[in-house]
């Protein structure tokens, strides 16, 4: 079954429509689909998704820009939140990366539900590393709090809080063998795969939740709407069949959804589910770690620590669900209605209506021209992002993150100071000249025009 979202619908008339629709259809699955249903149901703590939204920023200890974070950075931070811990947390360096960088192991909670978290095993995707270690300090330093009380009870946590950090170091997916890690689940040629497989194996945990970033922007199914947060109830079988352990994985994935609504609403998405027998997340499902992949995409007018703090939000509903045994009352149906991901409708800036001029025969004409810019690195890590034409046309069918009126401008390849122009503008072009008219008319006389703005190389230049 599929839903399309509005997203002018409220939320809670959302929720309340979706719960309607598609409680009967569920019955089935709901049913004993939690796996520890004969232990008695420990008592439920109340707390709300908008408390522990709040708590976030008492807990934060994680930098603003998770990118900045490097595997020193995650050790002296681990290090630091065992001291505090007074023998809570326990906190190993056992593995090592391709390049000999140390592989952190924490390890929380005397409960018998043992999960699995890990993160950042592509390098550039630092989002959820930045969330754990807030997620661990809220641990550590409020023993006493009701939740941390019952989750050290119930479960027994295991961190890997960036799996490759000779990834990070150079801010790249892949670690030092150039290799993705994430495709690395069959033949464990990286010595990074190897030690999240041998975790795996040692502790048998029932539940894995693989962290990543996704391209920001994809869309949420039709909708062109950037997806923030998207979520996959990891396959273990081609063809995706639906044992105990994967329902559990999407009633997980129902409740983060459900969490996450009034500040993530019309911007989550299911991940595409077919099953990739290399990918981690679907083989830890096979070997019995049923996996949920939580994937941070678009950051929206927040930035990067609103989905730092939407991860920490997600992590933490999860585990209080899982703790308490509430997970069993959640509906699967509602991750199944979710908008699949769609890649290839947001630009990340389109110029509508905008007069064209290549200087060639074509002579001037008027359209739409879009932009892609992609984050790059340079020496002393700064972000920065490097954009190049991505299509040049009718864009209707597809949105900008940044959306310009452009019916008064002008577009050339080359600096219409310097005389005519020279080049094309077309999909991959780095170099664009924006002028806007001083006045309306229909030509392009440069004497009446002004610079609106460069694209050189790549890199975008507002004109002041
Ligand atoms: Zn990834």
């Amino acid at each position: 079954m599929r839903q399309t979202f509005l997203p002018d619908q409220p939320f809670s008339r959302h929720l309340r429509k979706t719960r309607k629709a598609l409680g009967c259809a569920c019955l089935v699955l709901a049913f004993g689909a939690g796996l520890r249903a004969a232990e008695p149901a420990p008592k439920k703590v109340k707390i709300t998704a908008a408390r522990i939204w709040e708590l976030w920023p008492k807990v934060k200890v994680s930098p603003s820009d998770p990118y900045q974070l490097r595997g020193p950075d995650v050790q002296s931070a681990l290090n630091d939140l065992r001291k505090k811990s007074k023998g809570a947390l326990r906190v190993e360096f056992e593995g090592r990366s391709a390049e000999g960088r140390p592989l952190p192991l924490a390890q929380w909670g005397q409960g018998d539900l043992k999960i699995l978290l890990w993160s950042q095993m592509h390098g550039d995707e630092p989002t959820a590393t930045a969330a754990l270690l807030d997620l661990l300090h809220f641990l550590v330093s409020q023993p006493k709090h009701k939740l941390v009380r019952q989750l050290q009870e119930r479960l027994q946590l295991f961190f890997i809080p960036m799996l490759n950090p000779d990834g990070a170091e150079r801010t790249r997916r892949r670690n030092a063998q150039g290799i993705d890690i994430n495709r690395d689940a069959l033949t464990l040629t990286t010595p990074e795969g190897r030690f999240l497989k041998e975790i795996r194996d040692r502790y048998r945990p029932e539940i894995g939740f693989n962290l990543h970033n996704q391209d920001r922007r994809t869309s949420a199914g039709e909708t062109r709407k950037p997806v923030m947060i998207s979520l996959l109830a990891v396959a273990y079988e081609p063809g995706g069949g639906n044992n105990l352990g994967r329902v559990r994985s999407k009633k997980i994935c129902s409740l983060i959804y459900e969490a996450l609504g009034p500040y993530c609403y019309g911007g989550m998405a299911r991940y595409d589910d077919s099953f990739n027998v290399r990918a981690f997340g679907d083989r830890m499902s096979a070997w019995g770690t049923y996996t949920v992949l939580i994937e941070s995409g678009w950051p929206g007018k927040g930035g990067e620590e609103f989905l730092v703090r939407v991860n920490f939000l997600a992590l933490l509903k999860a585990l209080q669900a899982l703790a308490d045994g509430s997970v069993q009352d959640a509906n699967p149906a509602v991750y199944d209605a979710l908008p699949e991901n769609q890649g290839g409708l947001i630009f990340s800036r389109i110029f509508r209506g905008i007069t064209v001029w290549n200087g060639n025969a074509a002579g001037p004409f008027t359209t739409d021209v879009g932009l892609n810019f992609n984050e790059s690195f340079d020496g002393k890590k700064q972000r920065q992002e490097r954009g190049a034409v991505a299509d040049v046309g009718d864009l209707s069918v597809f949105a900008g993150e940044k959306e310009v009126a452009a019916g008064g401008w002008v577009v050339s390849p080359s600096d219409l100071k310097e005389g005519s122009p020279q080049g094309e503008i077309v999909p991959g072009a780095r170099t664009l000249y924006f002028y806007r008219r001083k006045t309306p008319a229909a030509g392009v006389e440069f004497s009446n025009l002004e610079p609106a703005g460069r694209l050189l190389q790549g890199a975008w230049e507002e004109s002041p």
